[in-house]
C-alpha cells in the first residue's frame, strides 16, 4: 500500500479540543462560561428579518462597523472583525509569529494560546501565575528579552476569573517595547474594563474582544481585534475574505442596539455568582474572586469525584483540576438562580 500523505509535522504536537454537544443536550452547561440567560431577543427578531438577498449576497460589514466604532469610541480603521475571539486569538499569531519566536504566555489561561503557538512552531515561555492566583506582572517582565516577539493573556483571565491590573498592564508594555502585547478580553464586560484606549499611546497593543458572553452570541461567532491601523492592515491580510458570515453581521448588529440586556444580564452574573460563592464558603469550599461569568471552587481531594456525581445528575462543570496552580479545582460557569440553587443542592448531597 501507498504511504499516506503526511500533514504539517507541527500539527503532531497539538491535541485537538473537542467537545460533543450531543451529550450536553438538556443538560445544566455550567461547563463552558456560555450566556445561560440566552441572547437579546431583539438579536431572534432581527434574524428573522433576513432576505434571500441578504443570504445570497456576501456580507457587506461596513454599517456593522460603523455601529461597533461608536460602540467602542474606537474608530474603524482600528478595528477587524473576525470570527469569534477564536479566530482572532489565530489571526494575530498568523500575521506576527513565526517559527522559534518567543511567545510569553502566563499559565494557567485560555487553551488556545499555547495550543495555536505550538502549531506555528513558536517557544512558549510559560509563566505561572501566583500562588494566590494573581497575575505574575514581575515574573513576567522579567522574561522579557529582545528575543520576545508576543506576550499574550486574557483579562479577565479563564480560568482563573481574576483581572490585571491597569498599571501592571503599563509596567509590561513599557518594557515590552519590541514585542506584541496581545490582550485578550473576551470577558471584559463582567470586569467593566478595558484596555483598548491604551492602543493611542501603545503601537504593539492588540485587543481581542467577542460577543460570545456578554451578548450571547457564542453560536453565531463574532469577534473583533482592536489596535493601530497598520497592525490592523498587517493582520487583515492573514484572514480570509469574508470570514465573518452575513448572518453574524446581523445578529451583531442587532445586539448592539440592546444594551440593556447585557446591563441586565451582567447584574445577574454578579447576583448569582454572589450567591454561588456565599453557599460555597458555607460548605467549607474554598473559591477565589472571579470578575467574570464562571468561577473557581477548590474541593480539594474530593473534586473528581464530585465532577463525576454532578455529571451523572446531568449537571456539566469543567474540571480544570491538571491544570497549574488548580490541583482540587472545578471551574463553575454562572447559570440561571435557579440552576445555581440546583447546584448548590447537588453539592450539599454530595458533600
Ligand atoms: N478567549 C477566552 C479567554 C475564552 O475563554 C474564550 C471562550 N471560552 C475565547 C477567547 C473564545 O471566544 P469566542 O467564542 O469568541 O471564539
Amino acid at each position: 500500500m501507498e504511504k499516506i500523505v503526511q500533514p504539517k509535522s507541527s500539527i503532531n504536537a497539538i491535541k485537538k479540543f473537542s467537545i460533543d454537544q450531543d451529550i450536553r443536550k438538556d443538560k445544566i452547561k455550567l461547563d463552558l462560561n456560555e450566556n445561560l440567560m440566552g441572547c437579546s431577543l431583539k438579536v431572534i427578531e432581527a434574524l428573522k428579518k433576513i432576505t434571500c438577498e441578504d443570504i445570497a449576497e456576501y456580507p457587506n460589514y461596513n454599517n456593522f462597523l460603523e455601529k461597533l466604532s461608536k460602540y467602542l469610541n474606537i474608530n474603524k480603521d482600528n478595528i477587524l472583525l473576525t470570527n469569534g475571539a477564536d479566530d482572532a486569538i489565530k489571526a494575530v499569531m498568523d500575521g506576527y509569529l513565526e517559527s522559534g519566536d518567543e511567545i510569553i504566555i502566563p499559565i494557567p489561561t485560555f487553551y488556545l494560546f499555547e495550543l495555536y503557538s505550538t502549531f506555528l512552531g513558536a517557544k512558549k515561555i510559560l509563566v505561572n501565575y501566583n500562588e494566590d492566583l494573581s497575575f505574575p506582572v514581575d515574573k513576567i517582565i522579567e522574561k522579557i528579552n529582545q528575543n520576545t516577539k508576543m506576550i499574550i493573556f486574557a483579562n479577565p483571565n479563564n480560568p482563573t476569573g481574576t483581572i490585571v491590573h491597569q498599571e501592571d498592564i503599563i509596567r509590561i508594555l513599557d518594557k515590552a517595547i519590541n514585542s506584541i502585547v496581545l490582550i485578550d478580553e473576551a470577558y471584559f464586560q463582567f470586569s467593566k474594563k478595558s484596555s483598548k484606549d491604551l492602543i493611542k499611546q501603545y503601537e504593539n497593543l492588540i485587543i481581542i474582544q467577542t460577543f460570545s458572553k456578554g451578548f450571547g452570541l457564542a453560536g453565531v461567532r463574532l469577534g473583533y481585534i482592536i489596535s493601530n491601523k497598520d497592525v490592523i492592515q498587517n493582520i487583515n491580510k492573514v484572514t480570509l475574505p469574508f470570514v465573518v458570515n452575513g448572518l453574524s453581521i446581523v445578529a451583531g448588529s442587532a445586539a448592539l442596539d440592546d444594551l440593556e440586556f447585557v446591563n441586565h444580564y451582567v447584574g445577574l452574573v454578579k447576583e448569582n455568582r454572589n450567591y454561588l460563592t456565599t453557599e460555597l464558603s458555607n460548605l467549607g469550599v474554598e473559591t477565589y474572586p472571579s470578575y467574570a461569568n464562571f468561577i473557581i471552587a477548590n474541593f480539594g481531594e474530593k473534586n473528581n469525584l464530585i465532577y463525576e456525581q454532578l455529571s451523572e445528575k446531568d449537571i456539566l462543570v469543567n474540571n480544570v483540576s491538571k491544570q497549574p496552580m488548580l490541583e482540587g479545582c472545578l471551574r463553575i460557569a454562572i447559570g440561571t438562580k435557579c440552576q445555581m440553587e440546583t447546584l448548590i443542592e447537588e453539592i450539599k448531597n454530595l458533600l
